[in-house]
């Protein structure tokens, strides 16, 4: 955990989030900007900004529970996105997993 990081505060309850998944390493919730109806987040509870700063029992989870979100939510089109680094788009630096789904063109988002 590190004190100021916005994400293991979201873990710890200090700011509120829309929860959707914890186990003992992984916890989960919607992104508070989503890019589409029922963007998630996974993140690992170890803290580090990059996949390379976390052991790897702490990121075995991060693709099945962002799967069992995408089946859970009935998404069938969807984007799993993981960004290291500034240059790469990283804005918040504890590692995390985005779950977009891809809504059908009908429902007129994403
Ligand atoms: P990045 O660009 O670092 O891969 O994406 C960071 C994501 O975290 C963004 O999609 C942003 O909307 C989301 N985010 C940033 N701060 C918060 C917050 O306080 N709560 C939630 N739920 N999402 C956040
Ligand atoms: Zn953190």
């Amino acid at each position: 955990m590190a004190a100021s990081c916005i994400f293991c505060k979201i873990i710890k309850g200090e700011i509120p989030s829309m929860k959707v998944f914890e186990s003992d390493r992984t916890f989960a919730f919607l992104d508070i900007n989503p890019l589409s109806y029922g963007h998630a987040l996974v993140i690992p509870k170890f803290h580090g900004a990059k996949l390379a700063d976390i052991p790897d029992d702490s990121l075995q989870e991060l693709l099945p529970v962002a799967k069992k979100i995408a089946l859970a939510s009935g998404a069938e089109n969807y984007n799993i996105l993981q960004n290291n680094g500034k240059l790469a788009h990283q804005v918040v630096d504890h590692v995390h997993v985005h779950m977009i789904p891809k809504p059908n063109e009908q429902e007129g988002l994403g």
